[in-house]
């Protein structure tokens, strides 16, 4: 099966350096180029401008950092809700918190993995309030200002219903596109259809620099706005400190964009591979009544960066006894993340009905996915 030859222990996601990161990297060095200032930085840039189709790109020093910028320039204000899914990586509704703001938790669709549409449209209906251009929740107050959706494991969210939902209401739609480099949806590349979005190059993610992130936005104010935030908002100058603002060191180091660039260059070969691994999975599990592998959605084309299994029907003990017996055998398997709103810091957050996370927590295991195996 899809795992049979692979050496134990297998781990969850291994990256892959059998491209030019080394001769890169060298090159950084020899040419004393390792910090904020080096050809790599515009390089990587530029491939991942011609990658995703995205007009402006900012690297930064990690997807947390890139989150961070995306909601403060999508206008994110100290108590503002930022509408999110409490089925997320923990830094999804930390970049919320650092803004002053309030993660305001909606359900998932148990089949794509990310937001529900339907079920956010009805909710909407119930508590939003727009006024003048401004959307406010009937219940606290105060005013929703964002959508951030996540595309879980590489699956992209129904971008189109979603973007629809926000123009009524008025909300701004962010992508935490973390973990959906090479992901499409309706043909288009996604981070793409938010007013803003993020990509994570951590090192278990699809490509990695290391640590680093991306904003990316087809908007030319924010490109510029994100570009100078991130870098101290120093009016660009030979010799001169000059500085317009309280911004951020955020930006990513060129020896991060070296290895970036060389990891770009086989992100074709990365994801080909993925897809195949995922076929096999398909075939291995298709004859198991017990379980479903998690597949692309029809409207969209995935880069799977994770593989995965639901449960057909939700039982976190069985659940457990098989995270326990595969770690056993020597194979990396993870559950979903802990959900957001059980988390002590976001319990008393706004949040609707999320009886669909609470299932997928409760069935959901994530399995090996390296493109390639290190030895
Ligand atoms: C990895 C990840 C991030 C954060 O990226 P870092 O580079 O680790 O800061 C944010 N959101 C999601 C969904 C992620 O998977």
């Amino acid at each position: 099966m899809a795992l049979a030859d692979r050496p134990r222990p297998i781990p969850l996601h291994q990256p892959h350096f059998k491209g030019n990161e080394l001769d890169y990297l060298k090159h950084c060095l020899e040419m004393g180029a390792v910090s904020s200032t080096g050809t790599y930085i515009d390089q990587f840039r530029q491939a991942l401008k011609d990658f995703t189709g995205a007009k402006h790109v900012v690297l930064t020093m990690n997807g947390t950092a890139a989150l961070h910028l995306s909601l403060l320039l999508a206008g994110v204000h100290p108590h503002d809700e930022v509408l999110v899914p409490s089925a997320t990586f923990i830094g999804t509704c930390n970049a919320i918190r650092y803004c002053q703001a309030t993660p305001h938790f909606v359900d998932i669709d148990g089949n794509s993995l990310s937001v529900d549409a339907e079920k956010l449209a009805a909710y909407l209906a119930e508590i939003a309030h727009v006024k003048g251009d401004v959307c406010y929740n009937k219940n606290t107050g105060f005013v929703i200002r964002a959508l951030l959706v996540m595309h879980t494991y590489g699956h992209p969210v129904d971008l189109a219903a979603l973007q629809k939902i926000c123009a009524k209401y008025h909300i701004q739609l962010i992508e935490d596109a973390a973990e959906a480099l090479g992901s499409y949806y309706q043909g288009q590349h996604v981070g793409r259809f938010g007013a803003l979005s993020m990509f994570s190059f951590n090192g278990n993610k699809i490509i990695t620099t290391g640590g680093g992130g991306a904003i990316v936005t087809d908007n030319d104010e924010l490109g510029e706005r994100a570009q100078h935030l991130s870098t101290t908002a120093k009016i660009p100058h030979e010799w001169n400190f000059q500085h317009t603002e309280v911004g951020f060191n955020y930006r990513m180091p060129n020896i991060n964009a070296a290895i970036g660039l060389a990891q770009l260059e086989q992100l074709p070969k990365i994801l080909a591979r993925k897809r195949q691994l995922a076929e096999q999975y398909l075939q291995a599990f298709e004859h198991l009544e017990e379980i479903e592998f998690v597949q692309e959605p029809s409207y969209a084309q995935s880069n799977y960066w994770l593989n995965a299994f639901k449960l057909a029907e939700p039982d976190v003990n069985l659940r457990d006894t098989i995270l326990a017996a595969t770690h056993e055998a020597g194979i990396a398997t993870r559950p979903l993340w802990q959900l957001a709103h059980r988390t002590e810091m976001y319990a008393d957050c706004p949040r609707m009905d999320l009886t669909q996370s609470e299932q997928l927590a409760a069935s959901l295991i994530a399995i090996p996915s390296s493109p390639f195996s290190l030895v």
